[in-house]
């Protein structure tokens, strides 16, 4: 029996040889790649099967700082034409912004049409209502988002503060944050949606309290039995993310919760919300059918893609949501899953490897075995 290595062929099996060493060495290891790879008889040429979809926060990177594996894995995959989407829970800028950011951070050219955040398939609601509360982010920049996404009449809670500050007397906005509220119509509110993490949750909670319970989206008034007249969306569940302190810090998924906890006790009945993000099938389709897209826009694979593999380092959303929509799924230890963790059936990984490089190599070596049983 031929051993796989062998059956690699010798140019392949040194090149993997060398990626591994990459992994678990430093800069001079990556000058020996690039001579490994370059005497091999051309590409792997295996990116036609299959796809990787990343997560960014704890895989490529940690807060502001890039993980430089995840630098090393792009690149290779970039090498190798090995098609790649990024799909994060994280959102609050435009994904212009945000890939450019990236770009540089990973010092790579991503594609906006690789990229795919927390909110993006919102784009899909922009049809079914006018006026919206944008809810979450930083200043005026989800408010910005909802614009380009073509959303006509998107209002932010510092508009409603500046009108009336007894709103919610607590409130934190500066003379300079007032300085940006827009004027308000005189339509009521068609949807409430959260794009990220609100920066004051009392403030924020009250208002979209106030909108659910109000007469038909009419804001300062309320509907007597205190029914929900607005329907709210979340574009992101995760109770928790890893930024650059050593622990997990509470994310968007969290104020959800605060959210429902309050309009169950106000209203004595259960919040109706409608959730996107991973691990949601919704945004899974999406990615999915968007990846697709991709491959043929950027490799010229007409047919779909058969297998893809989830990177991630959240095992409650990456790691869940790929396993039910059908991905394999492979979990790092770079970010919020910690080694000992508890890992529940559903968000149980195909394999759990240190870092986002060993995700790809791993990928790489089961995509090869796989091409050889043919
Ligand atoms: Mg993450």
């Amino acid at each position: 029996m031929i051993s796989a290595s062998a059956a690699m062929g010798f140019g392949l099996a040194r090149s993997l040889w060398a990626l591994r060493s990459v992994a678990k060495s430093d800069a001079c290891s990556l000058i020996l790649r690039r001579r490994h790879l370059s005497s091999t008889s051309g590409h792997l040429d295996l990116g036609k099967n299959f796809a990787f979809a990343f997560d960014i926060d704890g895989v490529l990177v940690r807060g502001s700082k890039a993980i430089e594996e995840g630098k090393q894995a792009l690149r290779l995959l970039q090498e190798h034409k090995i098609p790649w989407i990024l799909l994060t829970n994280g959102g609050g800028k435009t994904e212009a912004e945000r890939v450019a950011g990236l770009s540089r951070e990973l010092g790579i050219k991503i594609s906006e049409d690789q990229f795919i955040q927390s909110h993006t398939p919102f784009k899909r609601l922009v049809n079914t209502y006018d006026k919206v509360l944008v809810s979450g982010g930083d200043g005026d920049k989800c408010r910005h988002v909802a614009q380009t996404y073509g959303f006509k009449d998107c209002v932010t809670s510092v508009d409603l503060i500046a009108l009336n500050p007894t709103i919610w007397p607590f409130h934190r906005f500066t003379a300079a944050d007032m300085k940006r509220a827009q004027s308000l119509s005189d339509s009521p509110f068609d949807a409430v949606l959260v794009f990220n993490d609100p920066r004051d949750w009392g403030c924020e909670a009250q208002i979209i309290i106030d909108i659910l319970t109000s007469q038909a989206g009419k804001f300062g008034t309320k509907n007597p039995t205190l029914d929900q007249t607005v329907p709210i969306y979340f574009s992101n569940n995760d109770l928790l993310w890893a930024n650059e302190y050593h622990l997990p810090r509470f994310g968007q998924g969290a104020f959800r919760t605060s959210i429902e906890k309050l309009f169950l006790d106000y209203t004595g009945t259960p919040l109706e919300s409608t959730i996107i993000g991973k691990p949601f099938l919704f945004t899974y389709e999406y990615a999915h059918s968007f990846l697709n897209e991709w491959r043929k826009s950027a490799f010229g694979y007409t047919e779909d893609v058969q297998r893809v593999y989830m990177v991630g380092d959240n095992p409650a959303s990456d790691i869940r949501g790929g396993n039910s929509y059908g991905w394999s799924t492979l979990l790092v230890k770079t970010g919020v899953y910690q080694e000992g963790d508890h890992l529940d059936a559903k968000s149980k990984p195909r394999a759990t490897v240190a870092n986002v490089l060993e995700a790809v190599l791993y990928a790489i070596e089961h995509e090869h075995e796989l091409s050889l049983r043919k």
